[in-house]
């Protein structure tokens, strides 16, 4: 089994330029934006430059300077938005995988969401 990117998505789009977006930080491997959606008053998207499907994808095949330079980007965003864990309230990070995640872009993507209280991770199926 391999993992199969559709360079059609919505980020690639992103990424080509091709669709706007509001950009947080711009790095050599990494882009950070805010969501057109917010869910939290801070609600901002971290993904690779490269065509990564999934966080598994990513962990699994991203080169060390990929994972190095996407977790410094996302320390960076906690900074920027002050949801840092240590001198600010801090925030939650989701990543959705594939199906059962309920995945909407299959571009590997980070939710960074901060400045409220989010409740409990997930709510218990009945
Ligand atoms: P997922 O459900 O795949 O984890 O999350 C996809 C996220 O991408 C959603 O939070 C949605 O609001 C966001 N999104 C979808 N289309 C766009 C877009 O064109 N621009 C931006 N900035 N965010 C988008």
């Amino acid at each position: 089994m391999s993992y199969t990117y559709d360079d059609q998505n919505i980020f690639a789009k992103i990424l080509r330029g091709e669709i706007p977006n509001k950009t947080v930080i711009d790095s050599e491997h990494t882009l950070a934006f805010e969501d057109i959606s917010p869910q939290a008053p801070v609600h901002v998207l971290v993904i690779p430059k490269g065509p990564y499907v999934t966080y598994d994808h990513f962990a699994a095949e991203a080169t060390a300077d990929e994972i190095v330079d996407f977790h410094r980007v996302v320390a960076r965003v906690c900074e920027t938005f002050d949801v840092r864990s240590d001198t600010g309230k801090g925030c939650r990070f989701i990543s959705n995988a594939g199906e059962h995640g309920v995945q909407e872009v299959p571009h590997y993507h980070l939710h960074i969401m901060g400045g409220r209280w989010l409740g409990r991770m997930l709510e218990k199926e009945d």
